[in-house]
């Protein structure tokens, strides 16, 4: 049996990472098995579902790289298939028409919780044949009355639910709309779907489910429900714990490589392995390893594996996601060094592709103001012999290479008699306007050495400007 896996968010919001981290799990268990991955929109909530919802799923399906072979699919165009099922079902005595009032089943609740009971369906409709003539009616699922329904979980281990506590579940509403189980079984079957792997959420839904398809006569897919995510409070995660949304983490400068590694671990583990290619993750991946509590998020371990990923990927795959933080803020990178160049010397100095972007700047544009500190300190009078000694060593190399850059600044500290600090600290700020940068000779290294020579020309003028006020 060849394994399909699906994902099924409803697309009333944004891809949240509790449903990216339960799409990462059904994806590897499928690539796992050689499987297939589906995609799935369940859009039938027709009130609050939006198109905006399901192009902001889909965007961070595709930013983590979580590929779909079917797919999407949109429950809203499968409306016929649901209807022609519900009609068998009537047809053949498993589903019946129920012609009870909201009202009259409001009264029945009331009445059920005055006694202590829980509210359900009494079945009153289920074996009647004096159906009223013209009026509206809802199309209920004859749950079968007695026995048990057993559930084998791949996380949750056995679960056992007896008919007696299922009542029967509207499958069609008065307005002739599907409800919301009966898609998500008729889709389950006619996508092939063998193994479900979802939030625990929807465990309450899974007898009910179970029953259907096998009144459908389909077979019942292995289940897997996972736990929820907490933040770092311990509470649900949820919106008041800032980014939650995959694309929030985009925009904060994480790679999808990362958030991939921190959620894959939050929840499962292989030994105590925590960094993971994809392929490695492949190639470990088992459901029954995802283990039973609730995770916590924590923001310090993602920017970790962050770090990790920005130092040890290559450069040029570090690029790709990286570029779009420098259009963000709108660096143009079309002149200056390459992105990768830059990365290779900036990827240990920042937390985030943000970061990166940010303090990165002086790489693609000149600057008409220094950091005001760092300028204070070593744009003094005393630095201009220096910068004019080492722009005249510089200008006169050969070759550019951070060897050759190196050698022109040490012959400079040598021919001043001065230590390293004199000369580099005032290059530092004239080529970067700042104190923090890379070593010297690779920073230089990636500006032009007409770029090097106009920004110390610069910082002379500012420290004569500077003696003249
Ligand atoms: N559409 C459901 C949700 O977004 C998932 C249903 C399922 O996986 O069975 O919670």
């Amino acid at each position: 049996m060849s394994v399909v896996t699906r994902f099924a968010p409803s697309p009333t919001g944004y891809l949240h990472v509790g449903g990216a981290r339960t799409a990462l799990y059904s994806w590897l268990y499928a690539k796992s098995q050689g499987g297939e991955f589906v995609l799935r929109i369940e859009d039938t909530d027709i009130e609050r579902s939006t198109e905006e919802a399901k192009q902001a799923i889909l965007d961070g399906m595709q930013w983590l790289g979580l590929s779909w072979d079917k797919g999407p699919y949109l429950q809203t165009e499968r409306f016929d298939r649901y209807k022609e099922l519900i009609e068998r079902l009537l047809e053949e005595g498993k589903a019946y028409k129920c012609f009870m009032s909201s009202q009259e089943l409001d009264e029945i609740r009331e009445q059920q919780k005055a006694r202590g009971e829980k509210p359900r369906y009494p079945g009153t409709w289920r074996d009647r044949t004096d159906h009223p003539e013209g009026e509206s009616y809802a199309v209920r699922f004859k749950n079968p009355l007695d026995g048990k329904v057993v559930i084998n979980d791949h996380i949750r281990g056995t679960i056992e639910i007896s008919n007696s506590e299922l009542d029967d579940l509207v499958i069609q509403r008065s307005d002739g709309t599907p409800t919301y189980n009966f898609c998500v079984v008729v889709d389950d079957w006619d996508m092939g779907i063998t193994h479900v792997v979802r939030g625990e959420d929807h465990i309450n839904n899974t007898p009910r489910q179970i029953n259907i398809l096998q009144a459908l006569g389909a077979p019942v897919p292995e289940y897997a429900h996972v736990s929820m995510i907490l933040g770092d409070d311990g509470k649900k995660l949820s919106k008041r714990h800032n980014a939650v949304s995959v694309m929030q983490y985009r925009d904060d400068g994480f790679l999808p490589q990362a958030l991939l590694n921190y959620l894959v671990r939050l929840g499962w583990a292989h030994g105590d392995q925590e960094i993971f290619s994809l392929s490695e993750m492949i190639e470990h991946f088992s459901l029954d390893a995802i283990g039973q509590s609730a995770s916590a998020f924590n923001t310090e371990k993602l920017i970790w594996l962050n770090q990790h990923y920005m130092k040890t990927m290559p450069a040029s795959e570090v690029a790709v996601f990286a570029k779009w933080h420098f259009a963000e803020q709108g660096i143009d990178t079309a002149n200056g060094p390459t992105l990768e160049n830059v990365i290779a010397i900036q990827a240990d100095r920042v937390k985030t592709l943000k970061e990166m972007a940010q303090i990165s700047r002086y790489f693609f544009e000149d600057f008409d103001e220094f950091d005001e500190k760092a300028a204070k300190k070593h744009l003094r009078p005393v630095a201009k012999e220096p910068l004019l000694v080492v722009k005249d060593k510089l200008l006169a190399l050969e070759t550019w290479t951070p060897e050759t850059i190196g050698e022109a600044i040490n012959a400079t500290a040598e021919a001043l008699g001065v230590g390293m600090g004199k000369i580099g600290m005032p290059l530092r700020v004239a080529v970067t306007g700042s104190g923090n940068s890379p070593s010297l000779d690779v920073t230089l290294n990636l500006l032009s050495k007409q770029k090097v020579e106009q920004r110390i020309d610069k910082a002379v003028s500012f420290i004569a400007n500077r003696e003249n006020s």
